[in-house]
C-alpha cells in the first residue's frame, strides 16, 4: 500500500492505540481530540487481566514502565451484623493488573510516535465519503481530506452515526456510582484490607467493587470503588438516550439514594470508605450496551467503545479498545488492499465485541438486576453462580488472536 493519511477521531485509549496502529502500518495520522482539559486528570481505575496483559504487551501495546497495582483475590463477602469489613462467603480468582485510567493514557499518549499530529480541542462535527476518500468536517466549520478514517470517538461516535445512522447505545437499566480516596484515607487498621484484595460487597439488587490503583501519576496509591445498584424508580428515561444524558454528573438525588443503599447493605469498613470519598471525586455512569453491525464500512473503520459498548462488570472495555488496535495494525500489514484489511479486522474483531456485550448483559443480571440471596451462600454456591454468569473464559477479555 502506498503511504495513506489517516484521520483518528478521538484521543482517549482507543484513539493513542489506534494510532499507534495506524502509524505503525506505515499511514500518516492525525488525531482528533475534542477535549482541551488534561485526559490524565481522569484518575479512576480500570483492570486488565494478567493473561491479556500479556499478549498486549508482546503485541507493543502495553508495556512494565506503566505504573500498575497486582490484584490476585475477589472475595465475595455480605454485611454480617458488627462484623467490620463483612463476612467472606466466597472467594474468586483476580489474575489480574489494575491501573489508573489517566496515568494508563499518559503513558499510551507517551507512546504514539512523535510523527503523528495530535490535535486537541479538535471537535469533528461529522464525516463523510466523496469521491477517493474521506471528508472531516470541524466544529469551526473547516474540512479536511483523508485516505481514512478511525472512528475511536467512544459510546457517542460521530464516525458510527455516518456509518450506521441509527445504531444507538441501550439504557442497560443500572448505574455504576465511582469514586476514588487516596489510600491514607482508608479507615484503620491498616491491614484490615489486604492490598492484592479486588473486595465485592454483594447486597439484594447490587454490589460494591473495591480495589487499589496507582495514584494520580502513577504515584502512590489509590483507592477505587465502583457501586452497582439500579436507580430510583421512574428515573430510567433520564437515563434511556444516551445522546441527551449529561454523563459524569452526579445529581444530589442519586447521591442521597447511593448513601441509603451503603447504610442499609455496606459492612462498617465499606461504609466509611464510600463516605471518606470527597464528592468532587465521585461521580455516576449509566450503563449501556452497543454493538455496532460492522466494525468497518467503505472508508471508515471503529475500534473500542465506538464499536462496541460492554458494561464494565466484564472488566474489559479497555483491553477490548487495545485489542481493537492491535488487531487493525495486524490486518493492515497482513493485506496489500485497505479494503481487505479493514474487512478482515471487521470480521475478526466483531464477534468479540458481540460476546463481550452478552458476557455484560449476563454479568449485570447476576450481579445487579437479579441478584442472587448473598447472605446464604458459601464458596461452592459462589464458584457455581459465577461459573453460570460468567462461564469460563470472557471475565477480562477474551484471547487476541496473533
Ligand atoms: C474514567 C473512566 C473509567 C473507566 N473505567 C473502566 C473500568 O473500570 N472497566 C472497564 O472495563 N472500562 C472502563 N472504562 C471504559 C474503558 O476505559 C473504555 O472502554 C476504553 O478505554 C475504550 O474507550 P474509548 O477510548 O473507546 O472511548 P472514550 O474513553 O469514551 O474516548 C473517546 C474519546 O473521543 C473523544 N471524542 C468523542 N467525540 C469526539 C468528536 N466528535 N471529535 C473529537 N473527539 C471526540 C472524547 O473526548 C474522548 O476522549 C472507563 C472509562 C473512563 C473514561
Amino acid at each position: 500500500m502506498s503511504t495513506e493519511s489517516v484521520a483518528v477521531v478521538g484521543g482517549s485509549i482507543a484513539g493513542c492505540a489506534g494510532a499507534l496502529a495506524v502509524s505503525r502500518s506505515g499511514a500518516e495520522v492525525v488525531v482528533f481530540e475534542r477535549s482541551t482539559v488534561r485526559l490524565q486528570d481522569r484518575g479512576v481505575g480500570l483492570t486488565l487481566h494478567n493473561d491479556r496483559y500479556a499478549e498486549l504487551e508482546e503485541a507493543g501495546y502495553l508495556d512494565s514502565g506503566m505504573p500498575w497495582h497486582r490484584l490476585a483475590r475477589r472475595p465475595w463477602v455480605v454485611r454480617d451484623g458488627a462484623a467490620r469489613t463483612g463476612r467472606e462467603i466466597g472467594v474468586l480468582p483476580m489474575p489480574f493488573r489494575s491501573y489508573n485510567w489517566g496515568s494508563l493514557w499518559e503513558e499510551l499518549r507517551g507512546r504514539i510516535p512523535s510523527g503523528v499530529e495530535y490535535r486537541t480541542g479538535a471537535q469533528v462535527s461529522r464525516v463523510r465519503e466523496s469521491a477517493g476518500g474521506t471528508v472531516v468536517q470541524l466544529a469551526d466549520g473547516t474540512e479536511e481530506r483523508y485516505d481514512f478514517v478511525v472512528g475511536a470517538d467512544g459510546y457517542r461516535s460521530v464516525v458510527r452515526d455516518a456509518m450506521y445512522p441509527r445504531t444507538g447505545a441501550e439504557y442497560a437499566g443500572f448505574l455504576a456510582w465511582r469514586g476514588t480516596l487516596p489510600e491514607g484515607m482508608l479507615p484503620g487498621p491498616p491491614d484490615a484490607w489486604p492490598g492484592e484484595e479486588a473486595a465485592s460487597v454483594g447486597f439484594p439488587g447490587g454490589h460494591v467493587l473495591i480495589y487499589r490503583i496507582p495514584g494520580p501519576g502513577g504515584v502512590g496509591t489509590t483507592v477505587n470503588w465502583v457501586f452497582y445498584a439500579v436507580p430510583p424508580a421512574g428515573t430510567a428515561s433520564r437515563f434511556a438516550d444516551p445522546q441527551t444524558v449529561q454523563p459524569r454528573i452526579m445529581s444530589d438525588a442519586l447521591k442521597r439514594y447511593q448513601l441509603e443503599l451503603v447504610d442499609e447493605h455496606l459492612p462498617p469498613f465499606w461504609q466509611e470508605v464510600i463516605r471518606l470519598t470527597r464528592p468532587e471525586d465521585t461521580f455516576v455512569q449509566p450503563m449501556y450496551d452497543m454493538v455496532a453491525p460492522g466494525y468497518a464500512l467503505g472508508r471508515l473503520v471503529l475500534l473500542g467503545d465506538a464499536a462496541s459498548i460492554a458494561r464494565p462488570n466484564t472488566g474489559s472495555g479497555a483491553i477490548k479498545a487495545l485489542q481493537d488496535a492491535a488487531a487493525l495494525e495486524r490486518a493492515l500489514l497482513a493485506h496489500d488492499a485497505r479494503q481487505e484489511a479493514l474487512a478482515a479486522y471487521s470480521a475478526e474483531r466483531m464477534p468479540v465485541g458481540r460476546a463481550t456485550v452478552e458476557l455484560g448483559r449476563r454479568l449485570g443480571r447476576a450481579q445487579v438486576t437479579e441478584t442472587p440471596d448473598w447472605q446464604t451462600m458459601d464458596q461452592s454456591d459462589v464458584e457455581r453462580w459465577w461459573l453460570e454468569a460468567a462461564g469460563t473464559q470472557g471475565f477480562g477479555g477474551h484471547a487476541l488472536r496473533r
